[in-house]
């Protein structure tokens, strides 16, 4: 199924993403967490790809599994920042030929001392690939508080209105702990003419430590009650859980209440946290 048919539906839909294993030895395991979120009914399910391709073999082998094994729609990343144009060819060949037909189109991260090269150097030039390559339906990521590299979120928005009209279905967004800078930020897209459905991602803080660094990293804002939580529980692992799952709970609720209609959960491979928020939602979604 195509994800853009998703946003057609009247009710909430939730999607979860996963990483592929670092090990061929994990696949076990991911394919045990994946089962788990399969059953709780999410919408779809996605699968990131490691910086470089590192591990886009295992992307379609979990992606696959999800799709094939699960039945379940799955929603395979692919980056393009350190890829040939053959190289992608031969990814997106990969992905046809397992029924994958949904891609979240990245740039990914530069790699250090980057100073651009002849090929891909954003993720639109991919989004034009892809769809010069055949029928997939694209997803692309955006950033409510403005992407790290960029000084001005103004030209941000800019950039992002120039890669949803090379033909982005949908968009989702980075991590934030703030919804008011997500409904400033859904304004601010509208007004610059962006009308695809633009997901927000929801990250639970379960590790404050790690949670906080890829914070710092993405320059999401850390609200005083976040870092409050995140301070107070950080060495105390089963009480900083019951906090995230009680802090991601609130916030989905607020972008319900608020008329949101979809949710993607950043489930960091931890069913155990997607499980719990979705039964404080059991009535909400679905
Ligand atoms: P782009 O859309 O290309 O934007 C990158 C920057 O370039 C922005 O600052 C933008 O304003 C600017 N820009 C765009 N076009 C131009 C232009 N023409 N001229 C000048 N500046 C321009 N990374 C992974 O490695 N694997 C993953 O699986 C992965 N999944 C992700 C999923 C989501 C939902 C999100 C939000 C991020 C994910 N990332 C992943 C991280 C992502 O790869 C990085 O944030 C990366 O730095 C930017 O990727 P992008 O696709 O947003 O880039």
């Amino acid at each position: 199924m195509k994800i853009k048919e998703l946003f057609n539906r009247g009710n909430v839909n939730f999607s979860c993403e996963i990483f592929p294993p670092k090990k061929d030895a994990d696949f076990t395991e991911v394919f045990d967490v994946v089962d788990r979120i399969s059953r709780l009914g999410a919408d779809y399910i996605s699968v990131t790809y490691g910086a470089g391709g590192s591990t886009s073999k295992k992307t379609v082998e979990v992606a696959s599994y999800i799709q094939n094994k699960c039945q379940t729609t799955a929603l395979a990343h692919l980056t393009c920042i350190d890829s040939t144009p053959e190289q992608i060819q031969t990814q997106l060949a990969e992905f046809k030929a397992n029924g994958i037909c949904n891609i979240m189109a990245l740039r990914g991260d530069k790699p250090k001392d980057f100073t651009g090269h002849a090929y891909y150097n954003y993720a639109i030039e991919l989004i034009k690939d892809i769809h010069a390559y055949g029928d997939f339906c694209i997803g692309a990521a955006c950033y409510p508080e403005g992407h790290i590299e960029c000084a001005h979120k103004q030209e941000d928005i800019f950039h992002l209105k120039e890669k949803v009209d090379a033909g982005v279905d949908f968009l989702t967004t980075q991590m934030f702990f703030d919804n008011n800078l997500f409904y400033k930020f859904l304004y601010q897209a509208l007004a610059a003419g962006i009308t695809v459905p633009i997901v927000p991602g929801i990250m639970p803080i379960i590790n404050a430590r790690q949670v906080k660094r890829s914070a710092e990293l993405s320059g999401a804002n850390m609200p005083a009650r976040f870092l409050a939580i995140a301070d107070k529980f950080a060495s105390d692992p089963l009480s900083m859980e019951q906090a995230g799952i009680a802090y991601a709970t609130d916030q989905i609720i607020d972008l319900i209440a608020n008329g949101v209609k979809h949710i993607h959960l950043y489930t960091m491979n931890r069913p155990n946290t997607a499980e719990k928020i979705l039964g404080n939602l059991s009535h909400i979604i679905r």
